[in-house]
């Protein structure tokens, strides 16, 4: 799978996979969250898609490994690669399924899933330890009851997997004072979601949060976590233009943090709320090179990442590994 390929993938986002092949090669949550998705390498790279049986993207088992049709045009031939928790390698946790904002493109607050306690956490950690597979932890969460506790909650639940002896990512929403926190709690790596760049479209697409507090606390991230150490995501395809998005990038890889351009997903729960448009193979193409060249400027390095997505690549086309 070239680089092309993948942006090709990515542009979609969706395979239809035969019920054969469903099971313990599919994992639920992602971008998509919900729903079911599978993971497949090809080569150096690895994408993730989502199971969707109108996509135009097909996955057909071969005598060894299996390939991706578009059409009757066989695109990649490689191998699924079976999920740990969530993702390859990664115990990655979502430890409260419920917010009380209401991000325009997001599932979760409709979900209204469930809190995961502590001895939960724990007990799905221990279950990925033992299969010899896990590389990392990555911990996300809705926000319950307030940015404050949640984080509370997640420093409190890191401590008691610092014995796994494995590098903790943790991404929430911040508030100040949340990277010391986090800090000495264990975490080695944080994740502040910025969503978009754009910030008259921040106001439309995540009411009552503010960007220049999760700016301040991705500054402060920096300083504290370290080079290399400190993500934002960065969703495209809400209406924002390319040339806002790279000044986005710029300012961001300036300040030492590094962004995830994440395709948006139209999720069917959110359909019609916002502008969501899956962004081109192409748009995907120019974004990631842009990305590449302003953390190149930068020294900063994605293939350093100990956690989460830029160390796990399935949805994106990431810098440092991809390209
Ligand atoms: S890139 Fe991130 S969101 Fe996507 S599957 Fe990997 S860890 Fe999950």
């Amino acid at each position: 799978m070239n680089l092309e390929t993948k942006a090709l993938f990515l542009s979609f986002g969706t395979v239809q996979v035969p019920h054969q092949i469903e099971g313990d090669q599919v994992s639920t949550a992602g971008p998509g969250a919900g729903g079911q998705s599978i993971f497949f390498r090809s080569g150096e790279r690895m994408v993730r898609l989502s199971v969707v049986a109108s996509s135009p993207l097909r996955l057909e088992e071969r005598t060894e490994g299996c390939a991706i049709l578009m059409g009757n045009r066989e695109v990649a031939s490689g191998q699924l690669v079976k999920p740990l928790l969530h993702c390859p390698e990664q115990a990655y946790i979502t430890v409260s399924e419920r917010c009380i904002y209401d991000c325009k493109f997001c599932a979760v607050p409709k979900l209204k899933g469930g809190v995961k306690s502590l001895q939960v956490v724990r007990m799905m950690v221990e279950k990925a330890k033992k299969t010899g597979l896990l590389r990392a932890i990555s911990l996300t969460s809705g926000v319950e009851v307030s940015p404050q506790s949640e984080a509370e909650r997640i420093a409190e639940i890191v401590r008691h997997l610092k014995c796994f002896d494995v590098p903790v990512g943790v991404s929430v929403s911040p508030y100040p004072g949340v990277n010391r926190l986090l800090k000495e709690a264990g975490v080695d790596e944080v994740k502040y979601n910025l969503e978009t760049v754009d910030r008259d479209l921040f106001e439309v697409v995540c009411p009552g949060i503010s960007f220049q507090a999760i700016m301040d606390a991705l500054q402060e991230a920096v300083g504290i976590f370290g080079e290399n150490r400190v993500f934002t995501n960065i969703l495209v395809g809400l209406g924002e233009s390319n040339k806002t998005l790279c000044r986005g990038i710029d300012e961001l890889a300036e300040m030492g943090v590094l962004p995830v351009l994440r395709a948006v997903y139209p999720h069917p729960l959110r359909l019609g709320e916002v502008e969501m448009t899956r962004p081109s193979a192409e748009r995907l193409l120019g974004l990631a090179r842009y990305l590449k060249s302003a953390l190149d400027r930068n020294d900063l390095r994605g293939d350093l990442a100990l956690t989460g997505c830029y160390r796990c690549t399935g949805c994106d086309l990431a810098p440092g590994k991809d390209l």
